[in-house]
């Protein structure tokens, strides 16, 4: 079976490795010159960073990939799980430290917000049930097979559904759940991790924290593109063919039947094209004159980021791999953000690969990734958006990080700054071609998200499939494998 993949981003890479262990022949047609879409990385000077993700859950779905080629995923692919996973801080002076265990979150939550322990434990206790009951349903599946709604697992998660929050926010759940503000805007950020808006997101999202808290938070040992690249080279070792700098002009058709697709004007045959494109610009680029799912395709797009990469030249022993500096007024961030625009008090997010992967930076110095969500690009006047940005970053991170130091020695974050690179939507979207510059494809900002995102599969072309953040289950890594395991489920039966 002669299979094409459009794409070798984190998903189409899985997809790679799972068609080719079930037989197929596969080819992937990459328009960038190496793997990985958002999964990649650079280096300026030196300084390694890697270009997207930095958060890695759910490990054991790379692992599978290995196991299923009969591969032992330790040979090719370490990595660490982290003790605290991430790092918060508060313009009054608040911090608390995350510990990556259930149990010792309750703890250290009920010493730091003086909460009952029982009420973070109790949260954490939902969490877990949340997802035992629609995770497997809703994630490892297709939604849109009949087959699927007749299994008894899917039919006892349909009775439950009046108890999973299904019909409030999240952020009401977490004010019902939580009471303390600053625990409420703590588990109002886990929205952001399939760039959603806590206030308008179902509370059954606030199953996300188990995957971080329960699954726990991990960082492979040469950083995150490890991710693809370790995949990359499995499928390589199983035979698939990889062209790059290779863009896929067209899908080509006969009739209701794919054929293949059109590449620098030359075609290439198969019996199955399987698109890690984002779904809108492939219906919009590959497929003229298909019809268009039009009300999927308008779904409201997740959020995107401003980065920052920053090389600095000095080591902060206050900060983890995973940092956050919340703004002060979290619903005046959300609201700016669905309006299209960035708030004058911003909540920034600041990873250090190179507190464990020492070689990410020179010795002494730090590779800081600096990330605030900002709105999908509609065309807005990113330039001076990212300047007043600038700013705001630079002073916030002084103010709490170098305050007491700066005084003395006359030092600012921005003398720190020895390399850096600016990422906005509009480039989000020129690299990894993701419409507007969505991190996650669509946003989870309504009950019906999860049944209004685009099949794995064409239902008016036979043998075109989709898989990816811009398709059912969603954005971000472990839920990209996932589909990448539906889609292959689907091909291979
Ligand atoms: P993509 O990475 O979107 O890749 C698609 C590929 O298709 C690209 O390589 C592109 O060049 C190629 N392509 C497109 N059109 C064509 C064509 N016509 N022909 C040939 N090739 C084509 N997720 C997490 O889990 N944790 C995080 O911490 C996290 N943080 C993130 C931070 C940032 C800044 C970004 C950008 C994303 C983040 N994500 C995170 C989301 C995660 O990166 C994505 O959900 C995931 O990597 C998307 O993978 P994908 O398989 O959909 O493909």
């Amino acid at each position: 079976m002669q299979t094409i993949i459009i794409g070798a981003g984190i998903a189409g890479l899985a997809a790679a490795v799972r068609l080719a262990a079930a037989g197929h022949q596969v080819e992937v047609f990459e328009a960038n010159d190496g793997p990985g879409g958002k999964l990649s990385q650079f280096s300026l000077g030196g300084y390694r960073f890697d270009f997207g993700p930095s958060l890695f859950t759910m490990p054991q779905y790379v692992d599978e990939l290995f196991r299923m080629a009969g591969e032992e995923p330790t040979e090719y692919f370490n990595y660490v799980r982290l003790p605290e996973v991430c790092h918060y801080w508060w313009a009054d002076g608040t911090r608390f430290s995350a510990p990556g265990d259930t149990d010792q979150l309750a703890d250290a939550a009920a010493e730091t917000f003086g909460v009952p322990r029982g009420r973070v434990a109790g949260f954490m206790a939902d969490a877990a049930r949340k997802y035992e009951l629609t995770g497997r349903t809703f994630l490892e599946k297709s939604l849109h097979k009949a087959s699927t709604w007749l299994d008894w697992q899917v039919a006892g998660a349909m009775l439950r559904i009046p108890g999973l929050d299904l019909f409030q926010s999240m952020h009401a759940v977490h004010e019902r759940d939580l009471g303390h503000p600053k625990l409420v805007q703590l588990f109002d950020r886990f929205a952001t991790y399939n760039g959603s808006n806590p206030y308008k997101a179902p509370g059954l999202l606030s199953m996300i924290p188990h995957f971080e808290h329960h699954f726990g938070a991990y960082l492979p040992e040469g950083g995150m593109y490890d991710i693809s690249q370790s995949i990359y080279a499995l499928a390589m070792r199983l035979g698939v063919s990889f062209h790059f700098n290779s863009r896929v002009e067209e899908i080509l058709r006969e009739g209701r039947k794919v054929c293949g697709v059109r590449v620098g004007g030359r075609e290439w045959t198969a019996e199955n094209v399987v698109c890690n494109m984002d779904v809108w610009l492939a219906y919009d680029r590959l497929l003229p004159g298909a019809k268009r799912p039009a009300r999927t395709l308008s779904q409201q797009k997740s959020t995107s980021a401003v980065i920052f990469y920053w090389g600095i030249r000095r080591e902060f022993p206050e900060l983890g791999v995973h940092n956050i500096f919340f703004s002060e007024d979290y619903a005046r961030e959300f609201t700016a953000l669905e309006a299209g625009e960035l708030s004058d008090d911003v909540t920034v997010y600041v990873n250090v690969s190179s507190k464990i992967v020492k070689e990410d930076a020179p010795a002494g110095a730090e590779n800081w990734f600096v990330m605030v969500n900002a709105p999908a690009d509609t065309g807005q006047d990113w330039k001076s958006m990212v300047q007043t940005l600038r700013a705001r970053v630079l002073t916030l991170l002084q103010k709490r990080l170098l305050a007491p130091a700066s005084a003395a020695e006359n030092l600012t974050l921005e003398d720190l700054i020895e390399e850096e690179r600016i990422v906005t939507p509009p480039e989000i979207e020129r690299l990894t071609g993701s419409h507007q510059g969505a991190l996650y494809g669509t946003s989870s900002n309504n009950t019906m998200a999860a049944f209004l995102r685009h099949p794995n599969f064409s239902r008016k072309i036979d043998g075109l499939y989709f898989l990816g953040g811009s398709v059912h289950p969603g954005g971000g890594v472990p839920l990209c494998l996932l589909s990448a395991k539906i889609t292959a489920g689907l091909m291979t039966g």
